[in-house]
Order: C-alpha cells, then structure tokens, then sequence
C-alpha cells in the first residue's frame, strides 16, 4: 500500500500501450497494477500483426530515441521478416519498395511484454473487466475496487476513461481479418482502392499461410457491409481459413489531450494509430513508454503530468501530422474510380505515394 492508496498506478488494459507503460513506471520505482479484462491478454487475436524492424522504424519516427530499448520483440514472437512492400491499387500492379517488417505472432508479442513489464515490478489482474473510474477508484464489474494516485487509460478504442472523461470523437473503422494456411511468397501487401472504400485491405505472409483482412470507412461504403467487402477480398487468396476476427481501428490519428488531472490515456484510447499506414501496435508503445517514465518522474520529484504531451509531440508530433494529412488525402483520392487510380499508381507518382504511407510529406507545401 502506498499511502491511502492499493497503488501507485491503476493501468487500464495491459496490451501493448498499457504493458509499456507499466514497465517503465515500474522500472522507475511506482508500484504498479495492471487490470486487464482478458486472460490470457492478448487473446482472442485482433490483428493484422506487422510491425516494422526497429530499422525501419528509426527511418519512419527519427525523433524518437533509443528504438532498441524499447522494442524488445523476442524471436520467438516473429512469423516472418519481410523485406518487401507491395502498394497495390485495384488492377493488381504493385508499386514495390523495399521494406524491412515482422509479422508476429501477436500473442506471444504481447504476452513478452507482460512479461517485460512484470519483470520490472509491475502486477497484474487479469480476467477483470473494469466498469467504470470515480476520482481514484477503479471499480471492477466483479464488484470489487481499487484505488490509485494516478489512472491510465489503455483500455483500447472502448477505454472506460476515455468513454466517461473525455469528448472528442474519432473515426474508427470497422476491420475484418482471417488467418489462412498456404503459401503467400515474402512480400506484405497493402490494397487501396474500391475493395476497401475509406480504408485499406492486407496479405501479410506469415511463416506459414498469411494473415488477410481489411477495413473500411462505413461513410465510403455505398450500403455494402463490411462482410461482403471481407469476403470479396479474401476470396481473392486461396486457402483453408483457420481463424476469423474482426476488430476496431482508431483512423483520425491522436486526439488533443492525453491528460486530464491524475488520469492519462495512452495507445488506442489516445488515438495512437498513424491513419495513413494502421500502424498502433509500435506508436503504442512509444506513447506507453514516454508516459511511464512521466508517471515514475512525477511520483519522484513532481514533475507534471503533461509533460507527457510535450515529450509525445517532440518525438510524434511531425510524424502524427503527416499521417493524418495523407490519410486525408488518400480519402480524396480513394474515392476516384478505378481506372483512374490505377492510372495514378505509376513511376512518376511512386515516390509520392511512398512518403504518404510512411508519414512524411508528400510535397513540399503539405
Ligand atoms: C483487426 C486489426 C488489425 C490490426 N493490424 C495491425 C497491424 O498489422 N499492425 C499494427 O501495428 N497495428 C495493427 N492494429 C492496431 C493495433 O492492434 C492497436 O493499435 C494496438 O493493439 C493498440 O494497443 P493498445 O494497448 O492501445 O490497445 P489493445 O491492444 O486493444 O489493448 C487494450 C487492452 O485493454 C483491455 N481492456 C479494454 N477495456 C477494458 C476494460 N474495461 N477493463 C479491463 N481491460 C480492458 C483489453 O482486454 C486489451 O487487452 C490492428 C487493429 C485491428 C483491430
């Protein structure tokens, strides 16, 4: 007990946001509990499960330090290096670039960074959902609490703090996705056009079979579902499906304000997913780390909470921005026909639509 509090530190959601930040609190001296609603976290899987190489991500966020620090992703939660990126508009004619990613095996992914985190000192509460927060109690559904000097929310796109305490909306799209067993060759794909109004679609090869999926903007989807949409794309692939989720994607980059008084949201809930690529599990984690080690600062010498904000938009502000402004352009443009995005995915425009998917600007005025 710290205090009159059960904790230093009540963190929301122990995925990959909410494990980060445990860690580096933790690491720091807070005592910290980690309440989860699943268990084993992680599972069921909802994901596309590629992340970048650390390298590549040097390459995509410059202004964020000591990349090998923080990801620590394990071998034995890696599928499949890729070297390759396909960008691939609706006639089938990739764009290809070179691209160092893993596909993980995402469960094990987040299970290592449970176990990074309690490696550090960190507790966890797994199969207890939380229902609500009331100043510095966390209230399970189980009917017991639990108090803390500081609440993070990590609780995903449906975080009960972000729900109760704060306003703003994000666009979120709707995501299907299947694992299918067979041969997919080494290249991760990236679809753009009419088979996913709004979004975008995925074939991410795996060390065996692949993980295929999409999602789409429901605005964009002239009253077709998502399923039939789903369906249209996957059947694309041959294979025997063994696995099928489904899942939400925050699409309108990071929202104004991560604090508010003692409470903090990191990683979904804050809208930490780059619009113009999906990528979230990577951008959680940076967030998760800047705000653990705000959180141990603050509990040692006072340091305020919002300077989690400001260390966020030194090391992604630039970043988040791009992302945001190509995600809006790539809406415009998604929305031409067929022929006439195919006709835009060409030499000339090549590089142009490259810097749009990693986050950079695309022309010298935006
Ligand atoms: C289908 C799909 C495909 C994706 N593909 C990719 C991809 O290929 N690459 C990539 O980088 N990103 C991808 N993403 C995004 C990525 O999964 C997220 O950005 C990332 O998981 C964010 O991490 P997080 O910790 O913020 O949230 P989550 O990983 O969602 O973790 C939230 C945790 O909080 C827990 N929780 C939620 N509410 C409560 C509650 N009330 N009480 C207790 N616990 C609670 C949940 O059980 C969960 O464990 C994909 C997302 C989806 C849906």
């Amino acid at each position: 007990m710290t205090d009159s509090f059960h904790h230093d530190v009540i963190v929301i959601g122990g995925g990959p946001a909410g494990s980060t930040v445990a860690r580096y609190a933790a690491a720091g001296g807070a005592d910290v509990l980690v309440i989860d609603g699943r268990d084993p976290i992680g599972t069921p899987l909802q994901c596309g499960e590629l992340v970048p190489s650390n390298d590549e991500m040097r390459r995509l966020c410059p202004d964020v330090p000591d990349m090998d620090d923080l990801f620590k992703t394990p071998q034995s939660a890696v599928s499949r290096i890729s070297t390759e990126m396909h960008l691939v508009p609706p006639s089938g004619n990739p764009l290809k670039f070179p691209f160092e990613g893993y596909v993980l095996n995402r469960v094990a992914h987040d299970e290592a960074l449970v176990e990074l985190a309690k490696e550090n000192g960190a507790k966890y509460l797994v199969d207890s959902h939380v229902s609500r927060v009331e100043g510095e109690t966390v209230y399970l559904r189980n009917g017991s609490s639990y108090t803390a000097k500081i609440i993070v929310g990590a609780g995903g796109h449906n975080d009960p703090l972000r729900r109760d305490f704060w306003d703003e909306s994000s666009t979120k799209i709707p995501v299907k996705f299947v694992l299918m067993d067979g041969e997919f060759g080494d290249a991760v794909e990236l679809h753009f056009g009419s088979m996913a109004p709004g979004g975008y679609a995925w074939m991410f090869p795996k060390s065996s079979g692949a993980n295929i999926g999409l999602g789409i903007q429901r605005s964009f989807a002239k009253g077709r579902s998502l399923n039939k949409y789903a369906e249209d794309f996957i059947s694309k692939y041959e294979g025997e499906v063994s696995f099928r989720g489904a899942g939400s994607l925050p699409m309108s980059g990071s929202i104004r304000t991560f604090v508010k008084g003692n409470y903090l949201l990191v990683g979904d809930s804050a809208g930490m997913v780059l619009p113009s690529n999906g990528a979230g599990i990577t951008i959680a984690m940076i967030g998760g780390r800047i705000a653990g080690q705000v959180i141990s600062e603050n509990l040692q010498n006072g340091t305020a909470l919002d300077e989690y904000e400001k260390r966020w938009k030194k090391q992604m502000g630039k970043v988040m921005r791009n992302s945001k402004r190509a995600f809006r352009f790539g809406s415009l443009m998604f929305r031409l026909p067929n022929w006439m995005l195919n006709a835009l995915f060409n030499r000339l425009t090549k590089g142009i639509i490259w810097r749009a998917v990693t986050c950079r600007r695309m022309f010298w005025i935006i």
